[in-house]
């Protein structure tokens, strides 16, 4: 087990529940953290996944919740080709979902109610919204998505965030 002090490399993530066409190597954790390199946008078409609910392979597409050892959220990165929709609908049992659209343009569709997104489009659905997305535009739409259970948030922010009096200090490299 790594610490905060001697954080590491070699430690695997927990497989997946979801078989994986390939998986995110690069990995650093601590006690109190753990980081990923997923590579940048272009280089997602590596990835994807055997969605077993749906029973389709959904290409373009990394989760993270075992990668980063998550704990009350999933998150997920997405590649959407030019011109190419989502080919399903789904929705949740428990959980709200937040689309972050980081690139490309396109849809979004929640219970036949179609929507524009593009760079800085950010979409909440609530559990039972039937939710689609396809990018209409001649580059990869890059998108992230976090789920988490709907209903409970506590604390955040101002309420959640505690400063912490330590002068702030970096290596010098
Ligand atoms: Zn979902």
């Amino acid at each position: 087990m790594s610490t905060a002090a001697n954080p590491s490399t070699n430690d695997k993530p927990r497989p997946s529940n979801f078989p994986q066409l390939a998986d995110v190597h690069e990995r650093l954790t601590g006690a109190n953290f753990s980081l990923a390199q997923v590579g940048a946008a272009d280089d997602l078409h590596r990835y994807g996944v055997r969605h077993p609910a749906i029973g389709a392979t959904i290409r373009g597409k990394v989760f993270l919740k075992e990668v980063l050892d998550l704990t009350a959220m999933e998150i997920s990165f997405g590649l959407i080709p030019p011109q190419t929709s989502i080919p399903f609908y789904h929705k949740h049992k428990q959980n709200e979902e937040v689309y972050l659209f980081l690139r490309g343009e396109g849809q979004f569709q929640v219970d036949g109610q179609t929507m524009p997104v593009r760079e800085g489009t950010v979409v909440r659905v609530a559990p039972d919204g039937v939710r689609c997305a396809r990018n209409t535009s001649d580059q990869d739409m890059f998108y992230v998505v976090i789920q988490a259970k709907s209903g409970s948030l506590e604390q955040w922010t101002g309420s959640d965030g505690v400063g912490v009096k330590d002068e702030v200090k970096w290596p010098a490299h």
